[in-house]
């Protein structure tokens, strides 16, 4: 069955951890054997193979890149415009593998339609089809000022989430407290105005509870769990998913460990140990569901390898085409034939649709 992933860093992983996506996930943790400079170093999970195999023929994917202050101690450029520079660059990879026919850029309906009957046009191996991509922005520190916003969007950008970790020049994001800047609500507007989706992933709560009542685009949530099963204000609370569903937004849910059992501590706990599965995140779904009334809100954004491997993974992935065994759990699980297509693919398709009609 078709999978829709909302979320995925796929050109960090190639720009900043040097990976080769055309490869697949052996070759790729093989060549980094020897490399001790990151913790996940060979224990990437995603790759254009790897998504193909796993019938993830469309994600939502990033450009990423951070300003930081003299006095941060987060990664990140000294000024905004080395952080658009990044995320060009990040648009170049991408485009390459366009022209390579490994990726193809989604930014309209009718292309959105086209994908989708090639992806499920069984007369053609999987193999052969190139894996859709819609670009979003985590984090807005690298648009230099608004008028980025519109050579974005002449780019293909389709969503955006102000925040990310820290301080953020138009939103405070995850670990931290208070509103949006002046320029985040000028940012919003300009949004609004070019039809660009609002993703409320990493914002703080203030930014939250002002950017739904500022915004009146569409809105999703690309990679976000729920506060309640595990605690943290980077998750969602009930009254936030509430408000979410009320704007007809979609959930995306993160497999990211530390969003999936309370009190994770990086480089310590292991999912083995700690028994995450995929199942995991089935318990944030139900949480949702039993809100909403039914299953029209929830989705995949799984963001693996977004700054994590396996050893930050539900230990029954070993790479993202496993994400096809959700079908079988889901169904053990109570979920009916069409609350399963609702969460592979149909309710982002809807929230699509229904943005770019
Ligand atoms: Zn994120």
């Amino acid at each position: 069955m078709l999978i829709i992933d909302a979320h995925l860093d796929l050109s960090m992983n190639a720009l900043e951890w040097n990976r080769d996506l055309k490869r697949t996930a052996t070759e790729i943790r093989a060549r980094e054997k020897k490399l001790t400079d990151k913790p996940d170093r060979g224990k990437g999970t995603v790759s254009l193979p790897e998504l193909r195999k796993g019938k993830i023929g469309l994600v939502v994917a990033t450009q990423i890149a951070r300003f930081v202050a003299e006095d941060s101690t987060l990664p990140g450029w000294h000024s905004p415009e080395q952080a658009w520079a990044q995320t060009q660059g990040q648009l170049a990879w991408y485009k390459a593998m366009e022209t390579q026919g490994e990726m193809v850029q989604i930014t309209n309906a009718e292309e959105l339609e086209k994908h989708i009957q090639l992806w499920n046009n069984d007369a053609i191996r999987d193999e052969k089809k190139p894996v859709g991509f819609i670009l979003s922005l985590e984090g807005a520190d690298s648009l230099v000022n608004l008028s980025y916003l519109e050579k974005a969007w002449q780019n293909g950008l389709r969503a955006l989430g102000p925040a990310h970790y820290g301080p953020g020049r138009y939103s405070p994001g995850t670990g931290m407290e208070g509103p949006l800047t002046h320029a985040g609500v000028d940012l919003l507007k300009k949004m609004e105005e070019l039809n660009i989706i609002l993703d409320v992933t990493h914002l703080t709560d203030e930014a939250f509870t002002q950017a739904v009542d500022i915004f009146k685009g569409h809105i999703w949530a690309s990679h976000h769990n729920c506060r309640i099963l595990v605690p943290h204000q980077r998750q969602l609370t009930d009254e936030q998913i509430k408000i979410l569903i009320e704007r007809n937004a979609v959930i995306g849910g993160g497999l990211d460990t530390w969003m999936l059992m309370p009190g994770w501590i990086r480089g310590k706990h292991d999912p083995q140990k700690e028994n995450i599965t995929l199942n995991t995140l089935i318990d944030h779904y139900d949480h949702i569901c039993q809100i909403a009334g039914n299953s029209n809100h929830i989705a995949i954004g799984s963001d693996l390898d977004g700054m994590f491997g396996l050893e930050q993974s539900p230990c029954d992935i070993d790479t993202i085409a496993d994400l096809q065994q959700l079908k079988g759990l889901l169904a053990k699980r109570g979920y009916a034939q069409t609350d399963i297509e609702n969460i592979f693919h149909g309710n982002w398709l809807r929230f699509l649709r229904s943005t770019w009609k």
